[in-house]
């Protein structure tokens, strides 16, 4: 039946997430994940009957966790289902385009791909930030540019005067999505504030990251309120399960909050301790990150990969040469790692 699907579907080599590329240890360190397991109570009534389509309850949550209006949030599962909603609403199959900016998230050239909407790639500047007159000069057919601030995965975080930038030159022509997955851990740098003055940006938001609920499937786009109604045009019509947002209101109460927050702070501190001890060593190059994860140059990097995996600690290689990517664990992973490549350079 294979041949039965669409071509570029038959073609299409599907997204290498951390899942699926397996591994075995125990230490995780190679899907952003959060190292907290938070414990939350589920409420097993109602679910004969279906849920709203934008749960007011959560939507008013996230509103206030974020600083916009309600008018102005959609949630959708997981930042994942954004990326495609936005694609399928605003490009029109092989014709107009989207356009990022490599080394990024793999997800909008594959979402892109999947419904036959053509993909153009303005590699990011030597230092990673946005290279706005090659991005002008492919504007042409373009309808989306994705902006993933902080970048997964070289984790600096996009000037905010070049996202500006952007947006006056994008307007009345595309839309600029800024994807913030990661910017729950830095909230000060966030583009939220930007949407009262440009109806040309979303921003894609996630529980996955910084409020440890991954396997939730919880993300939001926040926007203007005439993008978050041509959303909702073709959003499917229950798309979030009734569990789902009760557990996400609950992270997004108070407690929720201030819990969230105390292990971001945590997650950072981690993140300055592996910093710190890598750039100690020589032959290597730590960037700077401000996510739950630092991308690291090794002299060797397949070979550090290789040697981590077999010891049962999981990280995942870049595309870019020797770099590796390490998620943010706890201390003690943290320790765990460190210790080893310190070994292992030693
Ligand atoms: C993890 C990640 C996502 C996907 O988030 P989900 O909400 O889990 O779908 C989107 N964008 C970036 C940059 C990510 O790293």
């Amino acid at each position: 039946m294979e041949k039965l699907a669409r071509k570029r579907v038959q073609a299409l080599t599907p997204y290498q997430s951390a899942r699926r590329i397996g591994g075995s240890g125990d230490v995780w360190l190679n899907a952003n994940e959060s190292p907290f397991d938070n414990e939350y109570k589920l409420d097993c009534s109602r679910l004969n009957r279906y849920g709203e389509c934008q749960p007011q309850e959560l939507i008013n949550a996230y509103a206030d966790y974020s600083n916009v209006q309600p008018e102005q949030v959609l949630t959708t599962r997981g930042a994942d289902e954004g990326i495609e909603l936005l694609i399928r609403a605003f490009c029109e199959p092989g014709e107009e385009a989207i356009l990022y900016c490599p080394p990024t998230y793999g997800m909008y050239e594959i979402s892109a791909e999947t419904i036959g909407v053509r993909q153009k790639q303005v590699p990011l500047t030597q230092d990673w930030q946005l290279d706005l007159d090659a991005i002008e000069d492919n504007l042409n057919q373009v309808k989306l540019v994705f902006v993933c601030n902080p970048n997964n995965p070289t984790g600096n975080l996009i000037r905010k005067e070049d996202i500006v930038a952007l947006l006056e030159m994008t307007k009345d022509r595309a839309i600029v999505v800024v994807d913030e997955a990661y910017i729950d851990f830095c909230l000060e740098m966030s583009s939220a504030d930007l949407i009262e003055q440009y109806p040309n940006l979303a921003i894609l938001r996630t529980m996955s990251k910084a409020f440890a609920l991954a396997g939730l499937r919880c993300g939001f786009v926040l926007a203007d309120e005439n993008i978050i109604n041509v959303l909702l045009k073709v959003i499917a019509p229950y798309p979030v399960p009734l569990p789902v947002s009760d557990i996400a209101i609950a992270a997004l109460s108070e407690s929720g909050l201030a819990k969230m927050q105390s292990q971001v702070l945590e997650l950072n501190a981690n993140r300055a301790y592996l910093k710190a001890g890598l750039d100690l060593m020589s032959g290597l190059t730590v960037f700077d990150g401000w996510g739950n994860f630092l991308l690291v140059q090794f002299p060797d990097g397949d070979e550090l990969f290789k040697a981590t995996w077999d010891a049962g600690m999981i990280l995942r290689n870049s595309p870019l040469e020797n770099g590796v990517r390490i998620s943010i664990g706890s201390r003690d992973e943290c320790e765990k790692v460190l210790g080893f490549i310190r070994n292992y350079y030693s």
